[in-house]
C-alpha cells in the first residue's frame, strides 16, 4: 500500500514574492513547523529568471537550517514556458536546489501545453511537477494520461498532490497509482495557516492510499 506522510510538505512560499502574507517569513515557517512537528519542508518561492531576491532568501533559509532538527529542502517554483523551458536561473538548476516546475500561465493549446510538459518532465533539474491539471479548456485522452505517465516514471519525476489547487484530478492519479508514480504533499502555502494542512485534500490522499472506507 502507498502512504503519503502528511507531516512532509514539499511546496511552501515565504513573503519574498508580492503576494504571501506579511508574515509568512522564514522565521515563522520554521516555527510552524516545529510546532505541527512536520518531519520535511521545502520552500519553494516563485522564481524567474529576471529574479534579483534568490541568494538574499537562500542566504536566510540556510541560516535558520542550521538550527533545526527536521529536514529542510531549499528551492524554488519554476513556471514552465511555452518552449518546455524553466523560468530559473540556471544557476539553481542543479541537484542542490529542490525544484518545482508548475504550469502558471494558460497556454490555450493543448499540443503546446502538451509539450512544453514533457520537456519539463525530461528536463534532470526538476525534481517534481506542480499542481497538474490540465487546462479547463482541454482534457486529456486515457492514451495520453498513460503517455505521461510513462514518461514521468522514465525520468524519475515526482507528482505533488496540491492542497491548494486539489490536483492532479482523479483521472491522472488513478492512471499514475497503477503506473507507481511516486507522490508527495504539498500545501502550496502562502500564509502560515496553510503550512503542513492537507484537510482540503483528504479525499485525493484516500484515493492514492486506498483508504477510502
Ligand atoms: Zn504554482
Ligand atoms: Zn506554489
Amino acid at each position: 500500500m502507498l502512504l503519503l506522510n502528511t507531516k512532509e510538505d514539499y511546496h511552501i512560499h515565504c513573503n519574498y514574492n508580492d503576494h504571501s502574507s506579511f508574515d509568512l517569513t522564514v522565521d515563522n515557517i520554521i516555527k510552524k513547523a516545529k510546532e505541527k512537528n512536520l518531519q520535511t519542508i521545502a520552500f519553494t518561492e516563485h522564481v524567474r529568471k529576471s529574479s534579483d531576491w534568490t541568494e538574499k532568501y537562500l542566504e536566510e533559509i540556510n541560516f535558520f537550517k542550521g538550527k533545526v532538527s527536521f529536514n529542510t529542502l531549499v528551492g524554488f517554483e519554476a513556471k514552465i514556458l511555452a518552449d518546455g523551458n524553466i523560468d530559473c536561473p540556471d544557476s539553481y538548476l542543479n541537484d542542490k536546489y529542490f525544484v518545482i516546475a508548475s504550469f502558471h500561465t494558460k497556454y490555450k493549446d493543448k499540443k503546446q501545453w502538451y509539450d512544453a510538459l514533457i520537456k519539463a518532465v525530461q528536463n534532470e533539474n526538476v525534481n517534481v511537477i506542480g499542481h497538474l491539471a490540465p487546462e479547463p479548456e482541454f482534457s486529456l485522452t486515457s492514451q495520453e494520461i498513460k503517455n505521461l505517465g510513462e514518461e514521468i516514471v522514465s525520468n524519475d519525476k515526482t507528482i505533488e498532490v496540491n492542497a491548494k489547487y486539489s490536483r492532479p484530478p482523479l483521472e491522472f492519479i488513478k492512471t499514475f497509482k497503477e503506473l507507481e508514480i511516486k507522490f508527495h504533499l504539498g500545501s502550496d502555502a502562502h500564509s502560515l495557516d496553510e503550512i503542513g494542512n492537507f484537510d482540503r485534500i483528504k479525499h485525493l490522499i484516500k484515493f492514492i492510499e486506498d483508504t477510502y472506507e
